[in-house]
């Protein structure tokens, strides 16, 4: 029998609490593990170690290519990263599976609809790549970045997924109503792979739409695929349809490396009280196996939680309350106790080995036949009224070789005036049109502009090209703009 080494991470709060328990059962159910421990978060920012990952952490998941892990704790609003984040981008984990069931014996008042998804969240791209400016003292900007491989990689994921684990259909989550380019693009990259997996119904829906469905007739959705930040909020929301986040297990997927996590947090709360649930670790642990290609104790180990939910006697204070409740280790000890027993109602779900889209070696690149750039977008900061600053900078286009075509404030044209009642902040995106487009625009006149600009006195702080891929615009209109 082979011996898997698997790096285990007990993380912080009640991470140590749920990870052993996950760990005894694994053990517990035959498989060989080599379990390397080592640490990451909240004791690690305390050492001084500004990503909250210390190198023998990273030396560790690189040699064994599998971690097991806690949650770890993240600062909130300032200073450091987060540790999960860093992890995450450290081994390009670009895929974030969350899978959700309906469990025999926890209540919830969705019982018997026979909820079964997974959600499939791109990790490593959209707003988490976490690049933000703060463009004057009032404005802050976070850069939401979407690429065509990324959305590829994900929605070819998605695909597998749903082939792996038997399903039939999968929903593309997407907010492309309204961010056209970058949620659009998940959208049409998922349409375009579409017909290469004829036996799935593949179809787009609306997040919000989604999120609203999800609520109402959860039974429907059987794999969605969505990029980063929508795929954070949508799995919380699936974790509570089933009973809340003590449920919810996850895999962080890249090509090499693969990172199997609780979706919940540190519950910093109930740390060190042997109260926490840690059926989402266990499921966790469950998605290892499966990776690791130990399906059949992969089964067991499901199908005695299963069993173990079922029966009531020995769940956490989560499902039950306080009264009734059993702690982590009694949870622990009954799922040990019910390895090899199968589940009367609900029964794992059997699964072929996932195909993870192969990384190539060479940087992607789209090739339109034809670019060009029509001109620039600049963000100016200024206290002036819009008319003001649009007549200003109208004179100051001319001689550049530029015509100011419009200013919007936070997205909608204020000038020329299209009578909309913006509340105006002092951060403006002024769009020239060059006078004389090319391939690759003329610098001496983009930085005359941009001296006139300054000699006005008034601020840049970024410059946008207008580009057009094979005759087609890369970039948006503003609200009102013809
Ligand atoms: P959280 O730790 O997930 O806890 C939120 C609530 O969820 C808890 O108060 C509890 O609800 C319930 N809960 C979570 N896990 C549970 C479990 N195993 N058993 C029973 N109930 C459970 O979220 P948070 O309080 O927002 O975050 C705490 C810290 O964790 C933060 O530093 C955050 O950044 C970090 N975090 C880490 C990860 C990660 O490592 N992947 C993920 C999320 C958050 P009740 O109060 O209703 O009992």
């Amino acid at each position: 029998m082979k011996t898997h080494p698997v790096t285990l991470i007990p993380g912080d709060g009640i991470g140590p609490e749920v990870v052993h328990a996950a760990q005894r059962i694994i053990d517990a159910s035959g498989v060989r593990i080599a379990w390397e421990t080592a640490h990451a978060g909240a004791s690690v920012f305390l050492k001084g170690v500004a990503s909250g990952v210390p190198a023998d952490t990273i030396d560790s998941i690189s040699r064994t290519r599998v971690a097991l892990k806690g949650p770890l704790e993240t600062p909130v609003g300032h200073g450091e990263k987060s540790a999960n984040v860093t992890l995450r981008k450290l081994f390009e984990t670009f895929a974030n599976l969350r899978p959700i069931r309906e469990f025999p014996g926890v209540p919830t008042p969705y019982a018997g609809r026979g909820i079964d998804l997974v959600v499939v969240r791109e990790n490593v791209e959209d707003l988490y790549a976490g690049i933000e400016h703060m463009q004057t003292p009032g404005v802050a900007q976070c850069l939401k970045l979407i690429s065509h491989k990324g959305c590829e990689k994900i929605a070819r994921l998605a695909f597998e997924v749903a082939r792996a684990q038997g399903r039939t259909s999968v929903h593309c989550a997407t907010k492309a109503n309204i961010m056209k380019l970058t949620e659009g693009l998940l959208k049409r990259t998922f349409e375009s792979l579409a017909p290469e997996f004829p036996d799935l119904k593949a179809q787009h829906i609306v997040v919000d739409n989604c999120a609203h469905q999800l609520v109402k007739k959860p039974e429907q959705f059987e794999v969605i695929v969505t990029t980063n930040m929508n795929g954070d909020i949508l799995s919380d929301l699936t974790s509570a349809l089933v009973g809340g986040l003590g449920f919810a297990p996850s895999a962080n997927l890249g090509h090499e490396v693969a990172i199997f996590e609780a979706v919940h947090g540190s519950a910093p709360k109930y740390a060190g009280k042997d109260v926490a649930n840690p059926t989402a670790l266990i499921l966790s642990g469950v998605m290892m196996l499966r990776h690791l290609g130990e399906m059949a104790a992969a089964e067991r180990i499901e199908n005695a939680v299963l069993v173990t939910l079922a029966d009531g006697r020995s769940v956490t204070r989560d499902v039950v309350g306080d009264e009734r409740a059993a702690g982590t280790t009694a949870f622990a000890d009954a799922v040990i106790g019910n390895l090899g027993r199968t589940p009367a109602e609900v029964q794992a779900r059997s699964q072929k080995p996932l195909k993870v889209p192969v990384r190539g070696d060479r940087i992607v690149t789209v090739q339109p036949k034809t670019r060009s750039d029509l001109g620039m977008d600049i963000f100016i900061e200024a206290a002036l009224q819009p008319a003001v600053l649009g007549d200003l900078l109208t004179g100051l286009a001319g001689p550049a070789g530029f015509k100011l075509k419009m200013i919007s404030n936070r997205g909608t044209q204020v000038y020329p005036s299209r009578g909309a009642g913006t509340d105006c902040i002092d951060h403006w995106r002024c769009r020239f049109l060059d006078l004389q487009p090319a391939a690759t625009p003329d610098l001496a006149r983009v930085h005359r502009l941009l001296e006139s600009i300054e000699t006005a006195g008034l601020r840049w702080m970024q410059i946008e090209k207008l580009p057009e891929f094979d005759g087609q615009p890369g970039f948006t209109k503003a609200q009102g703009e013809d």
